[in-house]
């Protein structure tokens, strides 16, 4: 398994994610299609955050999205309660050579 490093554009926020991601998902949500982020799952013990990000949560949502409070990229989101063992990082935060060619997995958010 690869160790992989993005961050957002200025650098404030970085992401290690220790994980070979096969797939990535887009969704359709009233905030992911406003993000436009390109999202890989996994378990909460395969990412790292480093650096001091900001959090939004939509209001009956069960995620943190979370953001540079600096240059404003959208780095990734965890999920409100800790029990839930799955959280994502936004792909675009990473090198392009790791998810330009993955298959994308459109989710359809909105109908939730
Ligand atoms: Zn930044």
């Amino acid at each position: 398994m690869s160790e992989h490093h993005g961050s957002c554009h200025c650098g404030a926020v970085r992401l290690v994610l220790r994980d070979d991601p096969v797939k990535a998902a887009s969704c359709n949500c009233s905030i992911c299609r406003r993000i436009g982020g390109l999202w890989a799952y996994a378990e909460p013990v395969k990412i790292t955050i480093e650096g001091a990000g900001v959090a939004y949560r939509q209001g009956d949502c069960m995620l943190d999205t979370w953001h540079c409070g600096t240059c404003g990229c959208t780095t990734h989101w965890t999920p409100v309660d800790p029990a839930y063992q799955r959280m994502a990082v936004n792909l675009r935060m990473f090198d392009p050579a790791l998810w330009q060619d993955l298959p994308i997995r459109h989710v359809d958010g909105a109908s939730f």
